[in-house]
Order: C-alpha cells, then sequence, then structure tokens
C-alpha cells in the first residue's frame, strides 16, 4: 500500500524527513507542505512539493493520508489536533508536547477520529543504544544496578528558537527527551523518584545544562546527563551489573564490556600500595580476573528508516505501533517532574 506525507514545517528536521523519505522509504512518498515562511515553502516548491500558506488549505488536500509536524515545540499541538480533526494519521517531532495536558487533548483527538497518532523517538534506532539494549537483555553484565546516558557538547550556545523558552527550547526538550525515551524503553519499569538539577551556563532562559537522577521499582538508577558546555568529554554509556560494565565511548561506538571471572583459590585480597595510598578495596582486580569482549554488532536494525516502515504497517494493522502514545505520555511526565524537582530543589516520588 502506497502512503503519501504532508509535512508541516519545512525547516532543517521537514526537510531531512524528506530527503531521507525520498531516498530510503519505499511505498512512502512526500506530497505537500505547509510553512508560515514564504522563503521555506519557496525551498520546498523548488524541491518539486506542493505548498501551502494555510493550514486549512493544506488539510483539506486528499492527496496524502499522513501528517508530519516538524515546528518548533510550542505549536505542535494545536498543529497535530487540526491534523487529527482532518482525518490524517499524525506524526508529531519530539517531544510531541509541552506538558501531560497538551499531550492528552493530542491523544483524545486521535481517538475521537480513529487516526494514528505518534512521536518521532527515531533514537529508539541508535546503534549506541541498540548495543546496551543487546548487552542488557543478554545478561552480559548480570543484573544491572547503574545506567548512566549522557550526550556532551563543547560550544555552549543553544541556537534559534531553542533558546527561547516560550517556543519549548531548552536541552531538557530537546535532547532530554530522546535520553529519557530510550532509558524507559529499555528499563520496563515504573520510575519511582526523580531528581533533576538544571542550569543555564550560557543561555539567558533556556536549560543548557541538566543531570537528572531517575529511580526504578527494583532500584536500578540512571542517569541521564546533558550538556553543551563539557569540554571533557565523558563517556555516552557507562552501566554496571553485579556481573559487569559496559563503557561506549562516542557516536561512533568505540567501547568495550568488562566482566569478572572468579578469582582462583589462591589469590587473597592483600593491601595493595597504590597512587591511592595502601587499600584492599580500590586496588585493582588482577588482569588475569578480567574478560574484556567487543560490543554487540546491530548493524541490521540500527536505520531511523525502521521508523516509518512501523507506522506504515501499523496504519495498515499490520505491526503494533512502536512508539506508543502511552509511553510518550510517560516520558513527558518524566519532563514535568523534573522541572519540578529543578524548581523546588529536591527529588520526588513519583508513580510513573
Ligand atoms: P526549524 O526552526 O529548522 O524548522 C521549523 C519550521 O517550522 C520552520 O520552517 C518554521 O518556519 C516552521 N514553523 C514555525 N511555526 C510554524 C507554524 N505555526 N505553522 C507552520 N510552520 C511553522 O526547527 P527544526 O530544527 O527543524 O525543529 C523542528 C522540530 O523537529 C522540533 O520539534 C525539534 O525538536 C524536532 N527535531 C527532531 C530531531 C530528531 O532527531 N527527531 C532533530 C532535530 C529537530
Amino acid at each position: 500500500m502506497e502512503h503519501k506525507l504532508g509535512i508541516i514545517g519545512y525547516g532543517y528536521m521537514g526537510s531531512w524527513h524528506h530527503r531521507n523519505i525520498s531516498e530510503r522509504i519505499e511505498g512512502l512518498d512526500v506530497a505537500a507542505v505547509y510553512d508560515i515562511d514564504p522563503a521555506r515553502l519557496a525551498v520546498a516548491k523548488e524541491a518539486g512539493l506542493k505548498t501551502y500558506d494555510t493550514l486549512d488549505a493544506f488539510l483539506a488536500d486528499d492527496s496524502f493520508d499522513i501528517v508530519l509536524c516538524a515546528t518548533p515545540n510550542n505549536v505542535h499541538k494545536e498543529l497535530v489536533v487540526a491534523a487529527l480533526d482532518a482525518g490524517k494519521h499524525t506524526i508529531s517531532e519530539k517531544p510531541a508536547a509541552m506538558s501531560a495536558e497538551e499531550l492528552a487533548e493530542m491523544i483524545a483527538a486521535s481517538e475521537r477520529n480513529g487516526k494514528l497518532f505518534t512521536a518521532h523517538q527515531n533514537r529508539r534506532w541508535d546503534r549506541d543504544y541498540r548495543m546496551v539494549m543487546e548487552t542488557l537483555k543478554a545478561g552480559k553484565i548480570g543484573k544491572p544496578y547503574t545506567i548512566e546516558s549522557r550526550v556532551h557538547g563543547q560550544r555552549g550556545a543553544v541556537f534559534g528558537w531553542r533558546a527561547d523558552k516560550a517556543a519549548g527550547g531548552g536541552m531538557m526538550l530537546d535532547w532530554g527527551v530522546h535520553l529519557i525515551d530510550q532509558m524507559m524503553y529499555m528499563i520496563d519499569e515504573p520510575v519511582v523518584a526523580v531528581d533533576c538539577h538544571m542550569h543555564s551556563v550560557k543561555s539567558e532562559e533556556v536549560d543548557d545544562y541538566f543531570k537528572l537522577m531517575m529511580r526504578f521499582a527494583s532500584g536500578l538508577s540512571a542517569q541521564i546527563e546533558v550538556g553543551t558546555y563539557c569540554l571533557h568529554q565523558l563517556p555516552r554509556w557507562y552501566a554496571n551489573g553485579d556481573a559487569g560494565s559496559i563503557r561506549i565511548d562516542d557516536w561512533a561506538c568505540n567501547g568495550e564490556i568488562v566482566t569478572a571471572n572468579p578469582y582462583s583459590p589462591e589469590w587473597k585480597p592483600e593491601i595493595v600500595q597504590t597512587a591511592a595510598g595502601p587499600t584492599r578495596t580500590m586496588a585493582p582486580r588482577p588482569k588475569e580476573t578480567l574478560s574484556v569482549e567487543a560490543l554487540p554488532n546491530v548493524d541490521a536494525i540500527a536505520d531511523w528508516t525502521c521508523y516509518y516502515r512501523n507506522v506504515m504497517a501499523a496504519i495498515e494493522g499490520r505491526e503494533e505501533l512502536i512508539v506508543k502514545p502511552a509511553q510518550v505520555m510517560r516520558v513527558i511526565k518524566v519532563m514535568e517532574a523534573c522541572f519540578e524537582s529543578d524548581k523546588i530543589g529536591r527529588g520526588l516520588k513519583t508513580n510513573i
């Protein structure tokens, strides 16, 4: 079955979707664009698309059945609800909404119109993330007790509307939504506590750094850190379990898994003279008791095109939708708890 897409907001991401779909997805074509900026409409026209400068005319076009909303975050809700009410299946760029209240209105519009609604949480298909998921699922590091996920930039700059709080700017809504979604999709447990510290280091009004501690129901702690002015780079991922550790340094997926072999019977935990002073607990483990393994190979599935294929299959009733509105709601609720935690200066008990 052929599907056609209409894009609202033909900026950086809107035009990226157009290119990506045209080059890599069979059975889906981009037909039309609506934008409030005449310059972006001119670019879309040049790229061979039908263009509209009013929402009503765009939504009245029945040459496409799916709408993708790729505008700044503060207008997702009104545009997505209008698209659903016009009878279109609708994808919102992330974060789908600015609040749980807005998201509830979008989900209600999807249900009353019987049309699919989802968010573009494409980073569920990232290679580094899939490697961590695969490692945990295979039990390679045993029972995990701590997982760190971070993205660090060095430029200290947040650009355009992302520096504007009212437009939905800031790093929590920009990168936080991806990293929290990844963590919650991987750990299938309620989030029972949230403690978030936010900073505006180089920005006037939005968070350009945050550190979040989440506790899951089993006690597992997850740390998520996003910074735009971190001049030393720390690992993208670092997780410890009761049988080993995984580290992924960067987007190129350099890293390794280290597991521990049982001590030989003759080994005694003696005090060792180290640079830290004499210590038994913090002295390095004998090398022969450690095994170093390469990260799993997940090339075949780490592909953002899986996202659209799943949306089309879900519309046709062939597959279950992967990015479910109820999951998107949980992530938005965690982000709301983060803003509240930062405001009141302490952690919150949650049941999300
Ligand atoms: P952008 O500023 O480059 O583009 C936004 C476009 O929306 C512009 O062309 C603007 O004219 C248009 N627009 C603004 N208000 C509008 C309205 N009311 N009606 C119609 N058009 C309107 O921004 P961007 O970087 O493309 O980000 C857009 C969305 O995509 C954001 O939600 C962002 O979080 C998301 N995004 C997602 C990813 C990802 O990996 N999933 C990456 C980048 C951006």
